[in-house]
């Protein structure tokens, strides 16, 4: 899990970690030794290794945190693997990469020439958390496709077709749609060519590790899960203050930012959910399955406090998202 806050922390302690212990670099960015062989040793030529030099390269900034964590995992599953199995220990240092101009040009050119595949991210929160407004941001931001599956679960009642008619009490009541229902509009929706070639925010989805696991079952595996953090004081406040527009779909708050035209105001609807007796039963579903879905994800989840102004959020949020980008070329 990591605190986007801590980020520039953690980078340089993991590349302190790499440059003194362990340095990784792909096959595609080691031209002097070809492919990479866990289990054998670079062939060794004088001066190569003599005149290796980490202490300008952090991989991290240069690779990207989380795919420098990946090559962690990886070498720590390899070397798991070969004390359980009696092979012989892995070679620690795979590659090196001199510091010199040349090299770093080299890698920084690959990390930002390669085209990433699209983007498959999931935003994650209690009710009210801040989820709707940072996913303009991203949409903006990243060119990707929103999904929210309670936007799609209030479109399907408002037009009456089953899965509306089915959702309809569960929502009125706060209460989770049950799991099979939605799991399959969703998967649907992603198989759509838009989210296909564009990347896609699921938001509010998953919410139950029933879902979670329905879509790694499908093989669909995010490269973000962002969480939004807010304490529940704030959540109800934030819940029984909010209002749409009918006609934009903006969002306002009668007290942090109402409208200021007076036809707007007029106009602003209540969801039939955003009350504090709903709120409390959202809060109690919520809660019940968060730590589990979370725990789906933790490999690729960034914890960003939600009780920020929304422009500060949305900048750990940008920034979270671009360290996978780099992570994914
Ligand atoms: P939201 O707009 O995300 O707060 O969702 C509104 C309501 O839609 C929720 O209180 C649930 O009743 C339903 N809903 C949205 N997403 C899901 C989901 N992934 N699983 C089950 N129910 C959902």
């Amino acid at each position: 899990m990591m605190i986007v806050t801590s980020s520039t922390l953690l980078i340089l302690s993991l590349s302190c970690y790499i440059s003194t212990t362990t340095a990784f670099v792909p096959h595609h960015i080691a031209p002097k030794w070809g492919k990479v062989n866990l289990y054998e040793s670079p062939p060794k030529s004088p001066g190569v290794l003599e005149e290796t030099n980490f202490d300008d390269v952090n991989l991290a900034r240069v690779l990207g945190l989380q795919r420098v964590k990946k090559m962690l995992r990886k070498y720590k599953r390899q070397r798991n693997a070969s004390e359980t199995t009696s092979l012989p220990p892995p070679v620690v240092a795979v590659a090196a990469i001199p510091a010199t101009p040349e090299t770093i040009a080299t890698v920084a050119t690959t990390a930002t020439t390669t085209k990433s595949p699209p983007l498959k991210m999931i935003i994650s929160g209690a009710p009210a958390s801040g989820k709707g407004t940072q996913c303009e941001i991203i949409k903006e931001n990243f060119n990707v496709v929103h999904l929210s599956t309670g936007d799609m679960l209030r479109a399907a009642v408002a037009a009456q077709t089953d899965v509306g008619k089915l959702a309809k009490e569960y929502m009125d009541s706060g209460k989770l749609v049950p799991d099979d229902v939605i799991i399959g509009v969703v998967k649907d929706r992603l198989a759509m060519s838009d989210c296909t070639q564009n990347g896609w925010l699921l938001d509010g989805f998953p919410r139950t590790p029933a879902q979670a696991e329905a879509l790694a079952a499908s093989g669909i595996s995010p490269d973000c899960f962002l969480f939004l953090n807010v304490p529940d004081s704030i959540l109800v406040e934030r819940v029984v203050g909010r209002r749409t527009d009918p006609v934009t779909g903006k969002i306002y708050h009668m007290t942090f930012s109402p409208p200021d035209d007076e036809e707007i105001l007029g106009r602003l609807e209540q969801r039939s959910d955003d009350t504090e007796e709903k709120v409390k039963v959202r809060l109690e579903q919520f809660y019940a399955n968060v730590d589990a879905v979370k725990g789906s994800y933790k490999d690729i989840a960034v914890d960003i406090n939600g009780a920020d102004k929304p422009d500060v959020v949305a900048g750990k949020v940008k920034e979270a998202i671009e360290l996978s980008l780099a992570a994914a070329v």
